[in-house]
Order: C-alpha cells, then sequence, then structure tokens
C-alpha cells in the first residue's frame, strides 16, 4: 500500500469538504462547456441561478446551436461580459456541425483560450490535463514557493500534479478540482493555514510570510461615451442594437445617433466596467412626441422593457424611472 503524502491528504480533505455544484452533477460536456463560460470573471454564488435558467431553456447543445442569440441574450441578461454568451451560442453551432472534439481543434473553437479548452478536456473528457485559474496560481505559488508567477511554469507544476495524482489512482478532475477548492476555500485572499493538507509542507507557512504572493494588478482604461435617452409621455424609451460593447444587445443610442430633437428633461452620469475599460457614461434625457419613420430601433417600457438589455442599459433604465414619473407641467 502506498505511504499517505500531503498530496493524498489533499485529495482526502477535497472528496469531505468539496462544494457541490449542478456542473459537478453533470459532467456533460454541454454542461461544462455553460458553467466554465459563465465562471469566467464571475463568481461561482452569482453563477448558479443564471446555469440553472440557462440548462433549463437550453437543455443540450443542439437546442442551443438552434435557439437565436436574441433569446440566448435574454436569458443571459444580468450575467454581464456578453460576449461570453454571444461565444458560447457560436461555440454550439459549431461543435453541432463539427463533433467533439471538433475537427479544426479545440483552438478552432469560438470564445474557447487556453484555460477553457483545459477545463473542458479535463472536467468534461477526464483527460490527463492541468488546468490553471486564479485559485490554482495562488495555491501553487504559495505551496511550492514559486516566486515568478511566469504562467507557462505554473502549467507545467499542476500538469505535474495531475499526472502524479492519476499514478496514485486519483481521477484528473478531481486532482484538478482539488487545487482549485482548496484555493477558493482554504488558501484565498486571506489565508486559512491551520485548515490546509499542506500546511506541514507548505513554503509559505513554514516561512511564516506571504513573500510569493504577488497581487495581480488590475489596469483599467478609462473612456467616456454619450447617450441620449428618448423618453415618451406613455413611459417608452428609444432602445436601438448595441454595437460598441455589446453586440446584438439592446442599449440607448450613442449621443451621435441622436435623432430628435425633443425637450430636454435632465441628465445623469453612470460608471461600469467592461473588459479592461472603466466607461463613464453620460446620458441626456430628451422627451419626443409619437414620431414615424424611426428605424434600427425600438420602443420599450422603461419599466419592463422585454428585450435583452446590458447591464449599463438596465441601471439606466433604473434612473429614467425617475423621468417617467414628472408630471409633464413641471418638467
Ligand atoms: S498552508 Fe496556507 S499558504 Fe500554504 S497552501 Fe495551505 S492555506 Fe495556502
Amino acid at each position: 500500500m502506498l505511504k499517505e503524502t500531503p498530496f493524498d491528504r489533499l485529495m482526502s480533505w477535497f472528496f469531505v469538504h468539496r462544494r457541490d455544484l449542478p456542473w459537478r452533477r453533470d459532467r456533460s460536456f454541454y454542461s461544462v462547456l455553460v458553467s466554465e463560460m459563465m465562471l469566467q470573471q464571475t463568481q461561482v454564488v452569482r453563477v448558479l441561478g443564471y446555469y440553472a435558467r440557462f440548462m433549463n431553456r437550453f437543455p443540450t447543445l443542439e437546442a442551443l446551436a438552434q435557439a437565436s442569440l436574441e433569446d440566448v441574450y435574454i436569458v443571459w441578461s444580468g450575467l454581464g461580459y456578453y460576449r461570453r454568451a454571444r461565444y458560447l451560442w457560436e461555440a454550439a453551432r459549431l461543435l453541432v456541425k463539427e463533433g467533439v472534439p471538433p475537427k479544426g481543434g479545440w483552438e478552432s473553437v469560438p470564445g474557447l483560450g487556453q484555460y477553457t479548452i483545459s477545463a473542458l478536456r479535463a472536467f468534461a473528457l477526464n483527460e490527463c490535463v492541468g488546468v490553471l485559474d486564479a485559485n490554482v496560481k495562488r495555491v501553487l505559488a504559495r505551496f511550492r514557493g514559486i516566486s515568478s508567477l511566469k504562467e507557462k511554469r505554473l502549467w507545467e507544476v499542476i500538469t505535474t500534479f495531475v499526472v502524479y495524482g492519476v499514478r496514485r489512482g486519483y481521477e484528473p478532475r478531481d486532482v484538478n478540482e482539488a487545487f482549485m477548492e482548496l484555493g477558493a476555500l482554504v488558501c484565498g485572499r486571506e489565508r486559512r493555514c491551520y485548515l490546509c493538507p499542506f500546511q506541514r509542507v507548505c513554503c509559505t507557512y513554514l516561512r511564516g510570510e506571504d513573500i510569493f504572493y504577488v497581487r495581480e494588478k488590475k489596469s483599467y482604461t478609462k473612456v467616456q461615451e454619450r447617450c441620449i435617452a428618448y423618453l415618451k409621455d406613455d413611459g417608452k424609451v428609444w432602445v436601438v442594437q448595441g454595437e460598441r460593447w455589446r453586440k446584438g444587445l439592446w442599449d440607448l443610442p450613442l449621443w451621435k445617433e441622436k435623432l430628435e430633437e425633443g425637450e430636454r428633461l435632465g441628465g445623469f452620469v453612470l460608471e461600469y466596467g467592461v473588459t479592461h475599460h472603466r466607461v463613464e457614461r453620460q446620458v441626456e434625457v430628451y422627451r419626443v412626441k409619437q414620431m414615424a419613420g424611426w428605424e434600427g430601433g425600438r420602443w420599450v417600457m422603461v419599466t419592463s422593457p422585454e428585450v435583452a438589455l446590458g447591464s449599463p442599459a438596465r441601471r439606466c433604465l433604473e434612473f429614467l424611472q425617475d423621468f417617467v414619473t414628472i408630471p409633464q407641467n413641471l418638467s
């Protein structure tokens, strides 16, 4: 019988403490694909409800491939980073046509980077590959005392652990998830070394200081945009399909698309983040009459738009509710 190692202690800890997540119960390729796309830059607790709704509405890869992009956006609405929804839809269409794995190789699938490809191969197909996310990077850097956070080095380390784990009788998906789960539950920004199965052999713990963990610095580019909200007295606002950040989602038109003078009611400013941009959006609010001949957009109720909106557009509509209730004779 093999002697118990710290690695075995990690696996024992994982089998007891791992979270019961829906995409761990359903290891199908489709379930893993949907969850991995949703989990990019989004926390698990936030994804849970969206995942359930999405799987309910599009239960198979084929169902998703046959859906319209507009329908996909509606179910995704509120989760943010809408490019993921479009990539997921495009990936489903390609994979239905080409099969899994795709004929053109994983790199030919829209929206799949090195991380997502390795996650699909490890979690869905149980292949012997390492998966490196932010949690695993942090655990490896601390545990092995890797002062450089060079991605290539860390990919090698996690892959070595997976190969080692398989030799000891564990499944590749479990080894990868054990490291991820340790990073998520124990070795987070706040270290809980007293709970950790690696405590006795961890470089950071034994040295007593977290000298290896380099916090990822986020640098944002500031961007300004100006939009216009055309309101009618019946509580409707004019929206168009966005091009810039959220292709296909409905949003207020940019100022340059201004179509009608109307009567200015006021304005407001909000900020939001998209990829590595910090956008300051200034919105001018105008009251207009019913007009014929407008193209490329539609009127929606401010209180219940019933179209797929991006997060900034939703927030704008919340602001606009105050303008809708302004009595005509006071404005
Ligand atoms: S002992 Fe502490 S620093 Fe080391 S891996 Fe565990 S939680 Fe992280």
